[in-house]
Formats: structure tokens, C-alpha cells, sequence
């Protein structure tokens, strides 16, 4: 057995990076309380509560920092720290760049059939000249009507317009058939059942009733991800940072000019956690003014076990480079590459979604 790790001094060394990276007070103080609480213990009792998962019972410790505590007793660097260590500073960036050129596609693109501005051609050829595989089209359901969303029978011509274009595409790229189908108020997905499993890839999205209160927007959230259709969650909560960027203007896309909106309120561990369990994948939406999931969000995601996609949700040919913007935020939480779906070829990626529904 490896030689055990000094735990105390880990669960400092964690607070003091946090701190360094001005993380809320509320995440450092975990650290230091457990910190604090195991430094009277005798190591015997530290060892022995380790082993019968006990730790937990002492005030100031909880999951997160137990579970450290056992790593640094088995003499292992906690995963925890691991990540906080390797997502530090001047590594950052290379980080970042890493994981964009790890990325083979994008998997939430709107076009001119729903609110984007451009054909879905043009859309595709942006994407090949970006390097991508595939570019999966995601334009907005039938009740989105704001967003000109596409009814059963418009869909239907799409998939049959998307076999065309897609035969008059360079070798080695395909566009790959989607929605962004509406989660509505009773959690059901806004599209014919026998269309969602025809499609490759179903990204389902909350845009409307985003002010509802906790219960019932969980309620709602937990039912689309036990959806065998959704494969990804789309911008989880909603939220709006700051206007639309200078110079967009896709017809309809959101209908306003400038506006902020907080993040809805749900129990985000309840809804991660039938992520990880029905293996949907949680968006990482790289556009400026939704930066969504929030990064708190996005490493609770990551310690709930879920996947991720990383997610330009262009509305137009130039956004669909700003998945940089997804990947530092995914940098700065640690998330890593074997994590993230559109990292694989879009070979893999149907596998996966078929395999699901
Ligand atoms: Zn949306
Ligand atoms: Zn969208």
C-alpha cells in the first residue's frame, strides 16, 4: 500500500487554491473546517473512521471532504486537489486550447428554418472551413412559435433537405440531424415521439416558465432527463449575463435587445444526478451572454459524474467559433477531455444516442 499522504495538509493546500482563484467563501470554509476539525484527532481515529466511513459524523466534515481525507490517507493525491492543481494559472490556456482541438463538432446550431440567420449550407460550410466532422442542426420546436419552431410536418422536410445538402458536402463532413425541442411545463418534450428517435442528436432546453418556483421546475427538469430522447440538457439555467452581443442580429433570436435574467431556481444536485444516472449530458453553452451552466454548476455536474457538451448554439456561421469560450469555462472547472461527447467522432456520437433511445 502507498504511503499516506498527510490529509490535514491537503485540505489546506485545497482551501488556499480555492482562495487564490477567489472561489466563493462558502467552498473555501468547507476545506478549512474539516481541516480544523480532524487536526485534534488522534491518526488512529482519523485511520479508523476513514475505513468505516464515519468521518462524516464529525461536525465541519462532509462527502466532498471525507472523501479527500480517504484519498490522502491511501496515499493518493486527492482528486479534488488533482484537479484544482491542474487547472491553475499559466496552465490554464493550454488547457483551454487542448480541449477545443479536441473538439469534432458541435452539437447545438440553429439555422434559417427557425430563428438563425443564415441557410443550413452555410451553416455547414462555416463549419468545415472551422475544421469540424460534423455540425449537428438543432432548430427550435413547435411551440417556440417566437422562434419560428419547426412543426412535425417542417421537420420532416428538413431531414429530407439535410440528405441533400449533405450529399454535396466535402468527404469527411456530415451534417448530423437534431432539435432543440422545448421542455414544457410538464416536463414532456415538445416534438412527435417517432421523430425524436429519428433524429441523431435531441438537445431539450426550459424557455419558458423559467420563473417557476423550485419544486415545480425540478419536477419538470427531472422528467426530460429521464427522457430516453434527451441527450443533452440544453443552458441549464436559463440565465442571461449581459445583452446580446454587438452586431448579432438573427431574426427573432430572442426577440430583445438587451436584457439580464437570473438563473431559474431548481435542485441542481437532484437534476445532475439523473444526468449521470440516465447518462444525459449536460450543456456547456459557450454563447457570451448565457456563459450557462454557471461554473459552480458545472463542477457539481463534474463531481455528479455527468457528461458535458460543449456548445456554441450559433445562430449565425461566425458564432459557431466561439466554442473557445465553453472550453475555458470548462478549463477553469477541471472539466476533462473523456468527458465531453462532442470530443468523439460523430460515428461515436450516434452510437451513443441511439444506444440511449
Ligand atoms: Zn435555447
Ligand atoms: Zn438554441
Amino acid at each position: 500500500m502507498a504511503r499516506a499522504r498527510d490529509p490535514i495538509a491537503d485540505l489546506r493546500r485545497i482551501a488556499f487554491l480555492l482562495e487564490r482563484a477567489n472561489e466563493a467563501t462558502y467552498r473555501v470554509r468547507a476545506f478549512r473546517s474539516a481541516a480544523k476539525a480532524l487536526a485534534g484527532l488522534p491518526t488512529a481515529e482519523l485511520t479508523e473512521r476513514a475505513g468505516n466511513g464515519t468521518l462524516t459524523e464529525l461536525a465541519g466534515v462532509g462527502d466532498v471532504t471525507a472523501r479527500c481525507v480517504a484519498e490522502s490517507l491511501a496515499g493518493e493525491e486527492p482528486v479534488y486537489l488533482r484537479r484544482l492543481v491542474a487547472t491553475e494559472g499559466s496552465d490554464l490556456d493550454a488547457e483551454a486550447t487542448a480541449l477545443r482541438a479536441a473538439l469534432r463538432g458541435d452539437c447545438h446550431t440553429h439555422s434559417d428554418w427557425s430563428d438563425g440567420g443564415s441557410p443550413i449550407e452555410e451553416m455547414a460550410l462555416a463549419a468545415v472551413e472551422l475544421g469540424h466532422e460534423y455540425l449537428v442542426l438543432t432548430d427550435h420546436s413547435p411551440r417556440l412559435t417566437v422562434a419560428r419552431g419547426l412543426t412535425a410536418e417542417r421537420l420532416r422536410r428538413q431531414l429530407d433537405h439535410v440528405a441533400q445538402v449533405n450529399a454535396a458536402l466535402p468527404e469527411g463532413f456530415r451534417i448530423l440531424t437534431g432539435i432543440e425541442v422545448d421542455i414544457l411545463a410538464d416536463g414532456s418534450l415538445d416534438q412527435d415521439d417517432d421523430l425524436l428517435a429519428r433524429l441523431d442528436v435531441v438537445v431539450g432546453s426550459v424557455h419558458s416558465g423559467l420563473k417557476d418556483e423550485r419544486s415545480k421546475m425540478t419536477r419538470r427538469m427531472l422528467k426530460a432527463v429521464a427522457n430516453p430522447h434527451l441527450d443533452i440538457l440544453g443552458h441549464v439555467t436559463g440565465r442571461m449575463v449581459s445583452s446580446r452581443p454587438a452586431g448579432v442580429t438573427g431574426p427573432g433570436d430572442r426577440g430583445h435587445r438587451a436584457r439580464t435574467r437570473a438563473e431559474s431556481d431548481f435542485d441542481a444536485d437532484a437534476v445532475f444526478a439523473a444526468c449521470a444516472e440516465h447518462d444525459t449530458a449536460v450543456e456547456i453553452n459557450s454563447r457570451p451572454e448565457r456563459q450557462d451552466p454557471p461554473k459552480r454548476l458545472i463542477r457539481r455536474a463534474l463531481e455528479a459524474g455527468c457528461r458535458f457538451a460543449i456548445n456554441t448554439d450559433a445562430h449565425a456561421p461566425g458564432q459557431l467559433d466561439w466554442q473557445r469560450f465553453g472550453c475555458e469555462r470548462a478549463a477553469l472547472c477541471g472539466v476533462p477531455a473523456d468527458r465531453v461527447i462532442n470530443t468523439w467522432s460523430a460515428e461515436q456520437l450516434v452510437a451513443w444516442t441511439h444506444n440511449r433511445a
